[in-house]
């Protein structure tokens, strides 16, 4: 493709995403396709000469569009809003037409030091302490999500606590993560990868009324622990879990981990870019102190296309003690003087896009006030709808929101819980069907729970409003 047959075929994109998202809301917010509907309709062997671009595009208008689920849909209320702004998605399309791959600093030095800063503005924004910075002792970087960055901080708690045994030794003892039953499930899934094992997660009791981990409980049980061998490796704080967006009560669990010298992960990927407003700050409560990790994902709730999640540290030394080889291939004279970052030293992979480009355009697009405003239309607009649901005697408000999620049931008094259940979801299918608003559900106290997820960037009153219309005349219609 010649740069000028690019200018005229990226135009026509560039056109295509504007009409896409102009026009969203003429699209049912879930793709109605059936399993191996898309595949069907494609040629089932590549083409032995190019087709042209064209052929993309028809492919994209009749085949693939039909297979979306509209994520940027105003009426998008599932599992989190995954926000992929104008800027960020114009950041993302100049990232991909420089095509640099930033593995070490010496490979783009933009590349490297424009994250650095995005991740420095990013910290100062949510109020972040300032060894978190990557001019200090610690650093952020942008992960490919909060999975990638709890698998990472699970490697460098385990190099802590080995004494860096970890790396030559494998683990040869047994080591334990704590979590709490309403933790997400990657913690698990990065004790599995990193060797700790599931057998080794504990799982923490909450108290019943905030669903916050209970810091006396994890104490005993770290206690428990180091007096039986087992090497406390990692506890996992939440500031906003997935199911209902429960805040742990991240001081007094900190407090636990630095007396037991436990590695302090806080897991803020959904509700964390909330700090951006100074009075939702107090979530950060207990992090300046306490946390030596911390992530939060400006993918889901900060204007920010996937894949865009940032890990900060408190101190680099364990991360990329735990994570830095140097093969003769890589060696150059930057690294070696120690005056760099290279960003492959703080992840799994080697390679890496330069994804800062995005988060950059963002934070530069809408400045603080800006991200301010997205955060306090979400809650506001999730305060107005848990206050529908709280005047409707039909339905139960789990809790007043916090953030921009809504939990609640239809109460059906005439059928026993499992039966009330089975129609909680049959309703809320038909309702997904329907195409006008998408949510999905969770379990909370061993009943299913209908989750509200407000902030997409479109979103309106008048979509909450048509929206809480809908889900009404489901339940009951
Ligand atoms: N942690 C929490 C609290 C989440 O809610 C989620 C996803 O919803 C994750 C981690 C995983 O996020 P990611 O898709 O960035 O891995």
């Amino acid at each position: 493709m010649s740069p000028e047959e690019f200018r005229e075929l990226g135009k026509q994109v560039v056109d295509w995403i504007a009409d896409y998202r102009a026009g969203i809301e003429s699209y049912p917010v879930r793709s109605p396709v059936e399993p191996g509907w898309v595949r069907d309709r494609l040629p089932a062997h590549p083409p032995e000469r190019g087709t042209g671009f064209e052929q993309v595009l028809g492919d994209l208008d009749e085949v693939l569009l039909p297979g979306i689920t509209h994520w940027q849909h105003p009426a998008f209320f599932a599992y989190f809003p995954s926000g992929a702004s104008g800027p960020a998605v114009l950041g993302d399309l100049l990232s991909s037409g420089l095509g640099v791959q930033g593995m070490l600093w010496a490979t783009s030095p933009a590349c490297t030091e424009l994250e650095a800063l995005a991740v420095d503005w990013l910290a100062e924004l949510l109020g972040l302490p300032p060894h978190f910075r990557t001019d200090a002792a610690g650093g952020g970087i942008i992960q490919d999500s909060a999975s990638g960055a709890a698998l990472v901080a699970c490697l460098a708690a385990l190099h802590r606590a080995s004494g860096g045994r970890v790396a030559a030794e494998g683990i040869t003892g047994r080591y334990a993560m704590y979590v709490s039953e309403h933790t997400h499930a990657s913690l698990a899934r990065a004790a599995r990868i990193s060797g700790i094992g599931e057998d080794n997660v504990r799982v923490i009791g909450t108290d019943p009324r905030t669903r916050g981990l209970d810091p006396q409980e994890l104490d005993r049980a770290i206690a428990a622990d180091a007096a039986a061998g087992v090497v406390p490796a990692l506890v996992c704080a939440s500031i906003g879990t997935t199911s209902t967006t429960a805040v742990d009560p991240v001081r007094q669990v900190g407090e636990v981990c630095r007396e037991r010298g436990v590695w302090l992960h806080v897991d803020a990927a959904y509700a964390g870019v909330a700090a951006v407003c100074p009075e939702l700050r107090w979530i950060s409560d207990g992090v300046a102190e306490c946390a030596d990790s911390y992530c939060t994902d400006p993918h889901k709730w900060l204007l920010t296309n996937f894949d865009c999640s940032v890990l900060w540290v408190a101190d680099r030394g364990p991360l990329v003690q735990a994570l830095s080889s140097t093969p003769e291939y890589l060696r150059n004279p930057a690294s070696e003087s120690g005056a760099v970052i290279d960003y492959r030293d703080w992840q799994v992979p080697l390679g890496r896009r330069f994804r800062a480009l995005k988060l950059w355009s963002v934070l530069r697009w809408y400045g603080a006030e800006g991200l301010r405003e997205h955060i306090r239309s979400g809650v506001e607009l999730a305060r107005e709808f848990a206050g529908e649901v709280a005047a409707d005697d039909r339905f139960e408000l789990l809790e007043e929101p916090v953030f921009g999620l809504v939990c609640f049931r239809p109460r059906y008094p005439d059928l026993d819980p499992a039966a009330a259940d089975r129609r909680v979801l049959d309703r809320l299918e038909a309702l997904n069907s329907a195409g006008n608003a998408y949510l999905t559900h969770t379990e909370v106290d061993g009943r299913v729970q209908v989750r509200m997820a407000i902030g997409a960037a479109g979103t309106e009153r008048r979509h909450v409003h048509a929206t809480w219309d809908a889900i009404r005349a489901a339940f009951f219609g």
